[in-house]
Protein backbone atom coordinates (compact mmCIF):
# COMPACT_ATOMS: atom_id res chain seq x y z
CA UNK A 1 0.00 0.00 0.00
CA UNK A 2 1.23 3.66 -0.91
CA UNK A 3 1.81 5.81 2.08
CA UNK A 4 -0.33 8.97 2.21
CA UNK A 5 2.06 11.36 4.40
CA UNK A 6 5.72 11.75 3.50
CA UNK A 7 8.63 11.68 5.54
CA UNK A 8 9.01 14.99 7.05
CA UNK A 9 12.52 15.71 5.36
CA UNK A 10 10.89 14.98 1.96
CA UNK A 11 8.35 17.94 2.05
CA UNK A 12 9.62 21.20 0.64
CA UNK A 13 8.92 24.04 3.00
CA UNK A 14 8.37 27.59 1.93
CA UNK A 15 7.59 29.00 5.19
CA UNK A 16 7.75 32.77 3.94
CA UNK A 17 6.03 35.22 1.64
CA UNK A 18 7.69 37.66 -0.57
CA UNK A 19 7.24 41.23 0.00
CA UNK A 20 8.72 43.88 -0.39
CA UNK A 21 11.83 42.89 -1.81
CA UNK A 22 12.28 40.78 1.84
CA UNK A 23 10.90 37.23 2.68
CA UNK A 24 8.93 37.70 5.54
CA UNK A 25 7.19 35.54 7.97
CA UNK A 26 3.12 35.64 7.49
CA UNK A 27 1.26 38.13 9.90
CA UNK A 28 -2.21 36.70 10.04
CA UNK A 29 -1.76 34.12 7.65
CA UNK A 30 -0.70 30.35 8.09
CA UNK A 31 0.99 27.44 6.82
CA UNK A 32 -1.07 25.90 3.58
CA UNK A 33 -0.01 22.22 2.05
CA UNK A 34 0.22 21.58 -1.64
CA UNK A 35 -0.71 17.75 -2.39
CA UNK A 36 0.99 15.60 -4.69
CA UNK A 37 -2.08 14.65 -7.13
CA UNK A 38 -0.30 11.41 -7.70
CA UNK A 39 -0.09 9.83 -4.75
CA UNK A 40 -2.30 12.14 -2.50
CA UNK A 41 0.24 13.20 -0.35
CA UNK A 42 1.44 16.66 1.21
CA UNK A 43 4.84 17.39 -1.07
CA UNK A 44 5.27 21.11 0.06
CA UNK A 45 4.39 23.35 2.95
CA UNK A 46 3.57 26.70 1.74
CA UNK A 47 3.12 29.86 3.84
CA UNK A 48 0.04 31.58 3.31
CA UNK A 49 -1.24 35.31 3.73
CA UNK A 50 -3.73 36.85 5.58
CA UNK A 51 -5.29 40.26 5.04
CA UNK A 52 -2.64 41.62 6.78
CA UNK A 53 -0.14 40.01 4.53
CA UNK A 54 -2.21 41.30 2.00
CA UNK A 55 -2.51 45.12 3.31
CA UNK A 56 1.58 44.83 3.24
CA UNK A 57 2.14 43.23 0.02
CA UNK A 58 -0.31 45.84 -1.53
CA UNK A 59 1.83 49.00 0.38
CA UNK A 60 5.17 47.48 -0.86
CA UNK A 61 3.66 47.57 -4.73
CA UNK A 62 2.36 51.09 -4.10
CA UNK A 63 5.34 52.10 -3.10
CA UNK A 64 7.38 50.38 -5.37
CA UNK A 65 4.91 51.73 -8.14
CA UNK A 66 5.68 55.53 -7.19
CA UNK A 67 9.24 54.64 -6.79
CA UNK A 68 11.70 53.15 -8.56
CA UNK A 69 9.74 51.11 -11.02
CA UNK A 70 8.20 54.39 -12.39
CA UNK A 71 10.98 56.46 -12.44
CA UNK A 72 12.96 54.26 -14.26
CA UNK A 73 13.74 54.67 -18.02
CA UNK A 74 11.47 52.69 -20.03
CA UNK A 75 14.69 50.91 -21.85
CA UNK A 76 15.95 50.16 -18.38
CA UNK A 77 12.65 48.15 -17.32
CA UNK A 78 13.31 46.22 -20.69
CA UNK A 79 16.44 45.43 -20.48
CA UNK A 80 16.03 43.93 -16.65
CA UNK A 81 12.67 42.05 -18.28
CA UNK A 82 15.17 40.96 -20.41
CA UNK A 83 17.53 39.52 -18.06
CA UNK A 84 14.61 37.68 -16.02
CA UNK A 85 13.91 36.10 -19.88
CA UNK A 86 17.25 34.86 -20.12
CA UNK A 87 17.53 33.69 -16.23
CA UNK A 88 13.77 32.49 -16.52
CA UNK A 89 15.16 30.09 -19.84
CA UNK A 90 18.03 28.56 -17.65
CA UNK A 91 15.71 28.05 -14.30
CA UNK A 92 13.12 26.24 -16.69
CA UNK A 93 13.84 22.79 -16.50
CA UNK A 94 13.98 22.97 -13.14
CA UNK A 95 10.59 24.60 -12.26
CA UNK A 96 8.94 22.10 -14.77
CA UNK A 97 9.53 19.41 -11.96
CA UNK A 98 8.56 21.77 -9.45
CA UNK A 99 5.26 22.54 -11.45
CA UNK A 100 4.88 18.43 -12.37
CA UNK A 101 4.64 17.62 -9.00
CA UNK A 102 2.35 20.99 -7.63
CA UNK A 103 0.51 20.05 -10.84
CA UNK A 104 0.52 16.84 -11.37
CA UNK A 105 0.93 17.38 -15.16
CA UNK A 106 3.51 14.76 -16.96
CA UNK A 107 6.85 16.02 -17.11
CA UNK A 108 7.32 15.34 -21.26
CA UNK A 109 4.33 17.85 -21.81
CA UNK A 110 5.51 20.74 -18.93
CA UNK A 111 8.79 20.51 -20.29
CA UNK A 112 7.75 21.48 -23.53
CA UNK A 113 5.72 24.22 -22.41
CA UNK A 114 8.00 25.61 -20.48
CA UNK A 115 10.87 25.29 -22.87
CA UNK A 116 8.61 27.95 -24.23
CA UNK A 117 7.87 30.53 -21.53
CA UNK A 118 10.84 32.85 -22.50
CA UNK A 119 9.54 33.81 -25.31
CA UNK A 120 6.52 35.20 -23.34
CA UNK A 121 9.01 37.03 -20.97
CA UNK A 122 11.56 38.82 -23.96
CA UNK A 123 8.59 39.56 -25.81
CA UNK A 124 6.79 41.73 -23.46
CA UNK A 125 10.38 43.15 -22.45
CA UNK A 126 10.89 44.21 -26.26
CA UNK A 127 7.46 46.30 -25.87
CA UNK A 128 8.57 48.02 -22.64
CA UNK A 129 10.48 50.83 -24.22
CA UNK A 130 7.90 51.53 -26.83
CA UNK A 131 4.87 52.87 -24.92
CA UNK A 132 4.24 55.53 -27.44
CA UNK A 133 1.35 57.61 -27.58
CA UNK A 134 0.61 59.14 -30.94
CA UNK A 135 -0.29 62.97 -31.97
CA UNK A 136 -3.97 63.84 -32.82
CA UNK A 137 -4.60 65.87 -35.81
CA UNK A 138 -7.98 68.19 -34.79
CA UNK A 139 -7.11 71.85 -35.40
CA UNK A 140 -4.15 73.83 -35.70
CA UNK A 141 -5.31 75.77 -32.77
CA UNK A 142 -4.64 72.78 -30.58
CA UNK A 143 -1.75 69.89 -30.85
CA UNK A 144 -3.20 67.22 -29.02
CA UNK A 145 -1.71 63.72 -28.22
CA UNK A 146 -1.99 60.71 -26.34
CA UNK A 147 0.82 59.08 -23.41
CA UNK A 148 0.29 55.35 -22.40
CA UNK A 149 0.68 55.29 -18.73
CA UNK A 150 0.53 52.49 -16.43
CA UNK A 151 -2.37 51.25 -14.55
CA UNK A 152 -0.72 50.99 -11.41
CA UNK A 153 -0.87 48.18 -8.70
CA UNK A 154 -2.40 45.14 -10.25
CA UNK A 155 -3.45 41.94 -8.07
CA UNK A 156 -2.99 39.13 -10.10
CA UNK A 157 -5.25 35.82 -9.06
CA UNK A 158 -3.74 33.02 -10.98
CA UNK A 159 -5.36 29.19 -11.15
CA UNK A 160 -3.74 25.59 -10.97
CA UNK A 161 -3.59 24.09 -13.68
CA UNK A 162 -1.23 26.14 -15.75
CA UNK A 163 -0.18 28.15 -12.50
CA UNK A 164 3.48 29.14 -14.39
CA UNK A 165 2.28 30.28 -17.88
CA UNK A 166 -0.84 31.74 -16.65
CA UNK A 167 1.44 33.84 -14.03
CA UNK A 168 3.29 35.20 -16.85
CA UNK A 169 0.70 36.24 -18.89
CA UNK A 170 -0.33 38.73 -16.72
CA UNK A 171 3.43 39.40 -14.93
CA UNK A 172 4.63 40.26 -18.12
CA UNK A 173 2.81 42.33 -19.50
CA UNK A 174 1.93 44.44 -16.64
CA UNK A 175 5.92 45.17 -15.50
CA UNK A 176 6.43 45.92 -18.94
CA UNK A 177 3.63 48.70 -18.60
CA UNK A 178 4.97 49.72 -15.59
CA UNK A 179 2.64 48.73 -12.95
CA UNK A 180 3.70 46.92 -10.10
CA UNK A 181 2.02 43.13 -8.69
CA UNK A 182 0.66 41.35 -5.89
CA UNK A 183 0.01 37.86 -6.89
CA UNK A 184 -2.02 35.55 -5.69
CA UNK A 185 -1.17 32.11 -7.03
CA UNK A 186 -3.65 29.21 -6.44
CA UNK A 187 -4.05 27.79 -2.89
CA UNK A 188 -3.31 24.16 -4.60
CA UNK A 189 -0.69 24.90 -6.49
CA UNK A 190 1.85 27.74 -5.21
CA UNK A 191 5.31 26.46 -5.21
CA UNK A 192 6.28 27.72 -8.26
CA UNK A 193 5.76 31.30 -7.65
CA UNK A 194 8.55 31.25 -4.65
CA UNK A 195 11.25 30.21 -7.59
CA UNK A 196 10.05 33.51 -9.96
CA UNK A 197 10.30 35.45 -6.72
CA UNK A 198 13.83 34.50 -6.52
CA UNK A 199 14.74 34.89 -10.41
CA UNK A 200 13.07 38.62 -10.12
CA UNK A 201 15.85 39.48 -7.21
CA UNK A 202 18.79 38.02 -9.34
CA UNK A 203 17.24 39.78 -12.42
CA UNK A 204 17.41 43.15 -10.37
CA UNK A 205 13.79 43.85 -10.41
CA UNK A 206 13.52 46.30 -7.86
CA UNK A 207 11.69 45.60 -4.20
CA UNK A 208 7.85 45.64 -4.20
CA UNK A 209 7.42 45.38 -8.15
CA UNK A 210 6.69 41.69 -7.34
CA UNK A 211 5.23 40.26 -4.24
CA UNK A 212 4.01 36.64 -3.36
CA UNK A 213 0.99 35.96 -1.66
CA UNK A 214 -0.40 32.91 -1.93
CA UNK A 215 -3.56 32.05 0.50
CA UNK A 216 -7.28 30.91 -0.13
CA UNK A 217 -9.36 32.15 -2.45
CA UNK A 218 -11.69 33.39 -0.34
CA UNK A 219 -9.48 34.90 1.91
CA UNK A 220 -6.04 36.35 0.51
CA UNK A 221 -7.91 36.52 -2.98
CA UNK A 222 -11.07 38.46 -1.97
CA UNK A 223 -9.35 41.10 0.80
CA UNK A 224 -6.52 41.21 -2.59
CA UNK A 225 -9.76 42.41 -4.95
CA UNK A 226 -11.64 44.13 -2.32
CA UNK A 227 -8.29 46.37 -1.42
CA UNK A 228 -9.15 50.35 -2.53
CA UNK A 229 -5.04 50.34 -3.36
CA UNK A 230 -5.35 47.81 -6.06
CA UNK A 231 -6.07 49.17 -9.33
CA UNK A 232 -6.62 46.07 -11.56
CA UNK A 233 -7.28 42.44 -10.97
CA UNK A 234 -5.79 40.56 -13.67
CA UNK A 235 -7.89 37.00 -13.23
CA UNK A 236 -7.70 33.30 -14.54
CA UNK A 237 -9.89 30.81 -13.27
CA UNK A 238 -13.90 29.97 -13.14
CA UNK A 239 -16.74 32.31 -14.30
CA UNK A 240 -18.08 31.43 -10.45
CA UNK A 241 -15.38 32.92 -9.09
CA UNK A 242 -15.14 35.76 -11.45
CA UNK A 243 -18.98 37.00 -10.54
CA UNK A 244 -17.89 36.51 -6.96
CA UNK A 245 -14.91 39.20 -7.80
CA UNK A 246 -16.95 41.78 -9.64
CA UNK A 247 -18.79 41.46 -6.78
CA UNK A 248 -16.50 41.56 -4.03
CA UNK A 249 -14.44 44.54 -6.04
CA UNK A 250 -17.32 46.82 -7.33
CA UNK A 251 -17.30 49.74 -4.65
CA UNK A 252 -14.12 49.99 -5.55
CA UNK A 253 -14.31 50.64 -9.45
CA UNK A 254 -10.97 49.03 -10.54
CA UNK A 255 -10.64 47.61 -13.70
CA UNK A 256 -10.73 43.56 -13.94
CA UNK A 257 -9.70 41.30 -16.88
CA UNK A 258 -10.82 38.09 -16.87
CA UNK A 259 -9.72 34.46 -18.53
CA UNK A 260 -12.20 32.58 -18.08
CA UNK A 261 -13.63 28.65 -19.31
CA UNK A 262 -14.29 27.01 -22.30
CA UNK A 263 -16.24 24.42 -23.69
CA UNK A 264 -14.62 24.68 -27.64
CA UNK A 265 -15.73 22.81 -30.96
CA UNK A 266 -13.41 21.67 -32.46
CA UNK A 267 -15.28 20.70 -36.10
CA UNK A 268 -13.90 17.79 -38.27
CA UNK A 269 -15.69 18.15 -42.14
CA UNK A 270 -15.74 15.59 -44.53
CA UNK A 271 -13.04 16.92 -46.59
CA UNK A 272 -10.40 16.90 -43.80
CA UNK A 273 -6.92 15.50 -43.78
CA UNK A 274 -8.49 12.72 -41.56
CA UNK A 275 -4.63 11.64 -39.85
CA UNK A 276 -4.09 15.35 -39.49
CA UNK A 277 -7.43 16.01 -37.93
CA UNK A 278 -7.26 13.16 -35.25
CA UNK A 279 -3.89 13.69 -34.62
CA UNK A 280 -4.99 17.37 -33.49
CA UNK A 281 -8.80 16.01 -32.25
CA UNK A 282 -6.83 13.20 -29.95
CA UNK A 283 -3.92 15.48 -28.60
CA UNK A 284 -6.64 18.53 -27.72
CA UNK A 285 -8.66 15.89 -25.82
CA UNK A 286 -6.10 14.85 -22.86
CA UNK A 287 -3.09 17.66 -22.76
CA UNK A 288 -2.92 19.36 -19.43
CA UNK A 289 -5.12 15.71 -18.87
CA UNK A 290 -8.26 17.61 -20.21
CA UNK A 291 -7.50 20.71 -17.84
CA UNK A 292 -7.09 23.40 -19.87
CA UNK A 293 -9.54 25.88 -20.63
CA UNK A 294 -8.43 26.02 -24.73
CA UNK A 295 -9.36 22.12 -25.04
CA UNK A 296 -11.35 20.96 -27.93
CA UNK A 297 -13.68 19.36 -25.48
CA UNK A 298 -17.04 18.72 -27.78
CA UNK A 299 -15.87 17.38 -31.07
CA UNK A 300 -18.21 17.99 -34.22
CA UNK A 301 -17.83 15.47 -37.03
CA UNK A 302 -19.52 16.12 -39.88
CA UNK A 303 -21.74 12.49 -40.94
CA UNK A 304 -18.94 11.08 -43.75
CA UNK A 305 -16.36 10.90 -41.17
CA UNK A 306 -18.20 9.86 -38.06
CA UNK A 307 -18.07 6.27 -38.41
CA UNK A 308 -14.31 6.31 -38.77
CA UNK A 309 -13.42 8.53 -36.41
CA UNK A 310 -15.87 6.60 -33.59
CA UNK A 311 -14.09 4.08 -34.59
CA UNK A 312 -10.54 4.99 -34.50
CA UNK A 313 -10.96 7.15 -31.61
CA UNK A 314 -10.69 4.16 -28.82
CA UNK A 315 -7.23 3.20 -29.66
CA UNK A 316 -5.87 6.21 -30.03
CA UNK A 317 -6.72 7.30 -26.88
CA UNK A 318 -5.55 3.84 -25.61
CA UNK A 319 -2.32 4.56 -26.56
CA UNK A 320 -2.08 7.50 -24.14
CA UNK A 321 0.42 6.62 -21.52
CA UNK A 322 -1.16 7.47 -18.25
CA UNK A 323 1.11 7.31 -15.13
CA UNK A 324 3.35 8.96 -12.74
CA UNK A 325 3.93 12.89 -13.74
CA UNK A 326 7.85 12.62 -13.24
CA UNK A 327 7.90 9.44 -15.49
CA UNK A 328 9.54 10.79 -19.01
CA UNK A 329 7.30 8.03 -20.70
CA UNK A 330 3.87 9.21 -19.34
CA UNK A 331 1.97 11.37 -21.53
CA UNK A 332 -0.80 11.85 -18.55
CA UNK A 333 -0.65 12.40 -15.08
CA UNK A 334 -3.72 12.24 -12.43
CA UNK A 335 -6.33 15.50 -12.10
CA UNK A 336 -4.39 18.14 -10.25
CA UNK A 337 -6.52 18.00 -7.20
CA UNK A 338 -9.39 15.36 -5.20
CA UNK A 339 -12.25 17.66 -6.24
CA UNK A 340 -11.50 17.86 -9.93
CA UNK A 341 -11.32 14.02 -9.70
CA UNK A 342 -14.64 14.08 -8.38
CA UNK A 343 -16.20 16.63 -10.57
CA UNK A 344 -14.90 14.35 -13.65
CA UNK A 345 -16.25 11.29 -12.39
CA UNK A 346 -19.79 12.77 -11.73
CA UNK A 347 -19.45 14.20 -15.18
CA UNK A 348 -18.67 11.03 -16.75
CA UNK A 349 -21.80 9.18 -14.45
CA UNK A 350 -23.68 12.17 -16.00
CA UNK A 351 -22.47 11.38 -20.03
CA UNK A 352 -23.89 7.13 -18.94
CA UNK A 353 -27.07 9.01 -17.70
CA UNK A 354 -27.84 11.10 -20.50
CA UNK A 355 -27.38 8.05 -22.50
CA UNK A 356 -24.10 8.76 -24.33
CA UNK A 357 -22.10 5.87 -25.62
CA UNK A 358 -19.09 5.35 -23.62
CA UNK A 359 -16.73 3.82 -26.59
CA UNK A 360 -13.08 4.37 -24.17
CA UNK A 361 -12.30 4.33 -20.72
CA UNK A 362 -14.99 5.70 -18.01
CA UNK A 363 -12.98 4.48 -14.93
CA UNK A 364 -10.45 6.23 -12.09
CA UNK A 365 -7.53 4.29 -12.42
CA UNK A 366 -6.20 2.53 -9.11
CA UNK A 367 -3.93 0.04 -10.37
CA UNK A 368 -0.08 -0.17 -10.95
CA UNK A 369 0.87 2.26 -7.99
CA UNK A 370 -1.47 4.90 -9.03
CA UNK A 371 -4.39 3.33 -6.07
CA UNK A 372 -3.67 7.04 -3.85
CA UNK A 373 -3.57 9.37 -6.63
CA UNK A 374 -5.98 11.28 -8.88
CA UNK A 375 -5.98 9.02 -12.11
CA UNK A 376 -8.86 8.79 -14.96
CA UNK A 377 -8.66 6.95 -17.85
CA UNK A 378 -8.90 9.27 -21.41
CA UNK A 379 -12.42 8.70 -21.85
CA UNK A 380 -14.56 9.19 -24.53
CA UNK A 381 -18.21 9.48 -25.44
CA UNK A 382 -19.79 9.30 -28.99
CA UNK A 383 -23.28 9.78 -30.20
CA UNK A 384 -23.61 12.91 -27.84
CA UNK A 385 -25.73 15.91 -28.82
CA UNK A 386 -25.48 19.21 -27.69
CA UNK A 387 -27.91 18.97 -24.98
CA UNK A 388 -26.32 16.91 -22.91
CA UNK A 389 -24.83 17.83 -19.83
CA UNK A 390 -21.50 16.52 -21.19
CA UNK A 391 -21.38 18.60 -24.24
CA UNK A 392 -22.68 21.96 -22.17
CA UNK A 393 -20.51 21.90 -19.03
CA UNK A 394 -16.79 22.61 -18.70
CA UNK A 395 -15.51 18.67 -17.05
CA UNK A 396 -11.77 20.36 -16.93
CA UNK A 397 -11.00 16.46 -17.20
CA UNK A 398 -10.24 13.98 -19.78
CA UNK A 399 -14.03 13.04 -21.45
CA UNK A 400 -14.33 14.54 -24.76
CA UNK A 401 -18.18 14.21 -26.80
CA UNK A 402 -18.13 13.31 -29.70
CA UNK A 403 -21.41 15.23 -31.64
CA UNK A 404 -22.58 14.24 -35.50
CA UNK A 405 -23.63 16.99 -37.64
CA UNK A 406 -24.68 17.05 -41.03
CA UNK A 407 -25.01 20.15 -42.64
CA UNK A 408 -22.18 23.27 -42.52
CA UNK A 409 -25.17 25.71 -41.14
CA UNK A 410 -25.80 22.75 -38.47
CA UNK A 411 -22.13 22.71 -37.67
CA UNK A 412 -22.25 26.61 -37.09
CA UNK A 413 -24.88 26.72 -34.99
CA UNK A 414 -23.78 23.35 -32.31
CA UNK A 415 -20.27 24.80 -32.14
CA UNK A 416 -22.40 28.68 -31.49
CA UNK A 417 -24.73 26.94 -28.97
CA UNK A 418 -22.86 27.14 -25.71
CA UNK A 419 -22.48 30.10 -23.13
CA UNK A 420 -18.46 29.89 -23.43
CA UNK A 421 -16.73 31.53 -26.23
CA UNK A 422 -13.22 30.90 -25.88
CA UNK A 423 -11.36 28.96 -28.62
CA UNK A 424 -12.89 26.58 -31.20
CA UNK A 425 -10.87 24.33 -34.16
CA UNK A 426 -12.03 23.58 -38.02
CA UNK A 427 -10.77 20.81 -40.30
CA UNK A 428 -11.06 20.91 -44.09
CA UNK A 429 -9.35 21.25 -46.96
CA UNK A 430 -11.62 24.28 -48.41
CA UNK A 431 -10.48 27.20 -48.26
CA UNK A 432 -13.86 29.21 -48.73
CA UNK A 433 -15.22 27.35 -46.10
CA UNK A 434 -12.07 27.93 -43.64
CA UNK A 435 -13.05 31.48 -43.91
CA UNK A 436 -16.90 31.40 -44.17
CA UNK A 437 -17.25 29.51 -41.00
CA UNK A 438 -14.39 30.61 -39.09
CA UNK A 439 -16.07 34.40 -39.38
CA UNK A 440 -18.80 32.38 -38.18
CA UNK A 441 -17.69 30.96 -34.79
CA UNK A 442 -18.11 33.13 -32.01
CA UNK A 443 -14.74 32.48 -29.84
CA UNK A 444 -11.58 34.84 -29.21
CA UNK A 445 -9.28 32.15 -31.14
CA UNK A 446 -10.54 30.23 -34.40
CA UNK A 447 -7.81 27.42 -35.54
CA UNK A 448 -8.22 26.07 -39.07
CA UNK A 449 -6.11 22.77 -39.76
CA UNK A 450 -4.64 23.39 -36.48
CA UNK A 451 -5.32 23.40 -32.64
CA UNK A 452 -3.85 25.03 -29.47
CA UNK A 453 -1.46 27.36 -31.26
CA UNK A 454 -0.83 29.63 -28.94
CA UNK A 455 2.18 32.63 -29.11
CA UNK A 456 2.97 35.30 -26.99
CA UNK A 457 2.08 37.73 -30.66
CA UNK A 458 -1.32 36.08 -30.34
CA UNK A 459 -4.16 37.85 -28.52
CA UNK A 460 -5.93 35.07 -26.62
CA UNK A 461 -9.01 35.36 -24.57
CA UNK A 462 -13.30 34.73 -24.74
CA UNK A 463 -15.88 35.93 -25.82
CA UNK A 464 -19.26 35.41 -23.80
CA UNK A 465 -19.23 33.82 -20.83
CA UNK A 466 -15.06 33.14 -21.41
CA UNK A 467 -13.92 36.29 -20.14
CA UNK A 468 -13.25 39.73 -20.64
CA UNK A 469 -10.35 41.52 -22.28
CA UNK A 470 -7.31 39.48 -23.98
CA UNK A 471 -3.87 38.14 -22.93
CA UNK A 472 -0.75 38.38 -25.21
CA UNK A 473 -0.32 40.40 -28.18
CA UNK A 474 -0.44 43.71 -27.60
CA UNK A 475 -4.07 43.84 -26.56
CA UNK A 476 -2.21 42.22 -23.22
CA UNK A 477 -0.39 45.21 -23.05
CA UNK A 478 -2.95 47.96 -23.78
CA UNK A 479 -5.16 46.26 -20.63
CA UNK A 480 -2.29 47.62 -18.31
CA UNK A 481 -2.25 51.02 -19.74
CA UNK A 482 -4.65 53.71 -19.07
CA UNK A 483 -4.76 56.82 -22.37
CA UNK A 484 -3.95 60.01 -21.24
CA UNK A 485 -4.80 62.75 -23.73
CA UNK A 486 -3.00 66.29 -23.81
CA UNK A 487 -4.55 68.62 -25.31
CA UNK A 488 -1.85 71.94 -25.80
CA UNK A 489 -3.52 75.07 -27.12
CA UNK A 490 -1.24 76.79 -30.04
CA UNK A 491 -2.45 80.30 -29.79
CA UNK A 492 -3.01 80.76 -26.13
CA UNK A 493 -6.43 82.67 -26.55
CA UNK A 494 -9.60 81.75 -24.80
CA UNK A 495 -12.58 83.26 -25.52
CA UNK A 496 -14.94 84.83 -22.52
CA UNK A 497 -18.63 83.52 -22.78
CA UNK A 498 -19.88 85.94 -21.08
CA UNK A 499 -18.55 88.73 -22.51
CA UNK A 500 -21.69 89.65 -24.51
P1 LIG B 1 -10.90 29.14 -9.39
O1 LIG B 1 -11.79 30.21 -9.89
O2 LIG B 1 -11.42 28.18 -8.41
O3 LIG B 1 -9.59 29.76 -8.72
C1 LIG B 1 -8.75 30.65 -9.42
C2 LIG B 1 -8.07 31.56 -8.44
O4 LIG B 1 -9.05 32.38 -7.81
C3 LIG B 1 -7.34 30.85 -7.30
O5 LIG B 1 -6.13 31.52 -7.05
C4 LIG B 1 -8.30 30.99 -6.14
O6 LIG B 1 -7.68 30.97 -4.88
C5 LIG B 1 -8.87 32.37 -6.41
N1 LIG B 1 -10.15 32.63 -5.77
C6 LIG B 1 -11.12 31.75 -5.43
N2 LIG B 1 -12.16 32.38 -4.83
C7 LIG B 1 -11.83 33.70 -4.81
C8 LIG B 1 -12.50 34.86 -4.34
N3 LIG B 1 -13.70 34.80 -3.75
N4 LIG B 1 -11.89 36.04 -4.48
C9 LIG B 1 -10.68 36.14 -5.07
N5 LIG B 1 -9.99 35.07 -5.53
C10 LIG B 1 -10.57 33.85 -5.41
O7 LIG B 1 -10.36 28.45 -10.71
P2 LIG B 1 -9.45 27.15 -10.82
O8 LIG B 1 -10.32 25.99 -10.50
O9 LIG B 1 -8.18 27.37 -10.06
O10 LIG B 1 -9.06 27.17 -12.36
C11 LIG B 1 -9.75 26.45 -13.32
C12 LIG B 1 -10.56 27.39 -14.18
O11 LIG B 1 -9.70 28.35 -14.82
C13 LIG B 1 -11.30 26.69 -15.29
O12 LIG B 1 -12.60 27.18 -15.41
C14 LIG B 1 -10.48 27.07 -16.52
O13 LIG B 1 -11.18 27.01 -17.73
C15 LIG B 1 -10.03 28.44 -16.19
N6 LIG B 1 -8.86 28.78 -16.99
C16 LIG B 1 -8.99 29.69 -18.01
C17 LIG B 1 -7.90 30.03 -18.79
C18 LIG B 1 -8.01 31.03 -19.90
O14 LIG B 1 -6.99 31.49 -20.37
N7 LIG B 1 -9.21 31.38 -20.36
C19 LIG B 1 -6.66 29.45 -18.53
C20 LIG B 1 -6.56 28.53 -17.49
C21 LIG B 1 -7.67 28.21 -16.72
Amino acid sequence: MLQTARPEADIRREPKLWIGGQWVDPIDGEMGQSIDPSTGAVWAEVAFAGPKDIDRAVAAAREAFNGPWRKMLPWERAAILRRLADIYKERAPDLAVLESRDTGRAIREIRGEFANHHHFWQWFASLADKLDGRAVSVDPAVHAFTSRLPVGVVGAITPWNAPMLTTIWKIAPALAAGCTVVHKPAELTPVTAFELARMMEEAGIPAGVYNVVPGYGHIAGAHLVAHEDVDKIGFTGEGATAKEILRTGAHTLKRFSFELGGKSAHILFDDADFDQAMNAAVGSSFAVCGQSCALGSRILVQRGLYERVTGEFPGRAGKVRVGMPLDPETHMGPQSNIKQLEKTLSYIEAGHADGARLIAGGNRITTDGMANGYFVQPTVFADVTNEMKIARDEIFGPVVSLIPFDTEEEAIGIANSTRYGLCAGLWTRDVSRAHRVAAQIEAGTVWVNTYRYIRWALPYGGMKASGWGRENGVEALDSYLETRTTVISTTGQFPDAYAS
